[in-house]
């Protein structure tokens, strides 16, 4: 058996499997703050898990553990993250192996929900294709011949660090005109604050009268159509598309499959990133992708954690 955690910001989710990936028990605790704090709600929740599903904790062969930021897979560090500024190269691999006596590998959360996503039925077949994160940041993972690529040590496909204007925005990653700072939810709620400054008329003023503006409020808005609403859905999807070039042009997916919570909004993003697809990709690259969005499954990423606990056993601590 093999288990599986996906960190967030908010909660750490856990499964735990069999040797097909098939869930045997599941389990979710707040993410507390503190490094340490952490690393014990991990080994407690997996601990809790294995006990209350009667499953004795040495018969778990490796717990497959998904983190935000830039990882070490090699040596099992968290090297930084946006969402807990406390782990700088934090052993977050050697102290869960301490504290609950199971071997661990551990991958950013692209690399698992890549690896949880390829067990979903539309995608299971497909052997080249790259994944897209699109929420308050973008992440990436991509599938290259049939395996999932990481890189040299855990951290690639940081699709939303691709330069899109080389003048651009400032981004926290230290470089200007990353694609996220263009086309995430974060820059969705930019971009639309820019124009409501020019544009009374919107009903994003009436929304945001007694709170602030969230892409859930353009998207409802965009929906409803609002003129605002939909032209900064358009400039988003616009840049998303040109991001969407430059990844076919040097991937040739089968696919780009789109998660993370903006991608629901996909009515209104995929007509205009197919568009600027078709009109700038490469001819003989662009034809044949197909855009995918994946349906929230609140499990996908602590599977893919197990999933990637089963297949790299060897790069465990
Ligand atoms: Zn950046």
């Amino acid at each position: 058996m093999f288990a599986g955690i996906d960190i967030g910001g908010t909660s750490i989710k856990g499964v735990i499997t069999d040797s097909e990936c098939n869930i045997i028990t599941s389990g979710q605790v707040h993410t507390p703050d503190g490094a340490e704090e952490i690393d014990l709600a991990i080994a407690g929740l997996i601990n809790d898990m294995a006990r209350d599903s009667g499953i004795r904790r040495n018969r778990i062969r490796a717990a497959g553990i998904g983190a935000a930021g830039a990882v070490d897979n090699r040596k099992g560090l968290v090297i930084t993250s946006p969402n807990i500024p406390a782990w700088k190269n934090h052993p977050l691999a050697k102290n869960i192996k301490e504290l609950t006596r199971i071997k661990v590998v551990l991958e950013n959360d692209a690399t698992v929900a890549t690896a949880g996503a390829w067990l979903q039925n539309n995608i299971r077949g497909m052997s080249n294709w790259i994944m897209v994160t699109l929420g308050t940041g973008i992440g990436g993972g991509a599938v290259i011949e049939n395996r999932i690529y990481t890189g040299q040590n855990g951290s690639s496909l940081e699709i939303g660090h691709m330069t899109i204007d080389i003048n651009g925005r400032e981004c926290p990653c230290g470089n200007r005109g990353c694609l996220e700072r263009y086309a995430s939810a974060t820059a969705l709620v930019q971009t639309a604050l820019q124009h409501m400054a020019s544009d009374r008329t919107s009903s994003l003023h009436r929304r945001t009268e007694t709170g602030r503006l969230t892409s859930k409020i353009i998207y409802e808005e965009a929906c409803a159509g609002d003129p605002l609403a939909l032209k900064s859905f358009n400039e988003i999807s616009t840049y998303l598309g040109y991001g969407m070039v430059n990844l076919i042009n040097i991937f040739n997916p089968q696919a780009v499959v789109f998660g993370g919570g903006l991608s629901q909004a996909y009515r209104l993003i995929f007509p205009v990133v197919k568009s600027v697809v078709r009109e700038h990709a490469m001819n003989g690259l662009k034809e044949r992708t197909r855009f995918i969005h994946l349906r929230q499954q609140s499990r996908m990423s602590a599977m893919g954690a197990a999933r990637m606990a089963i297949e790299h056993l060897r790069y465990s601590y």
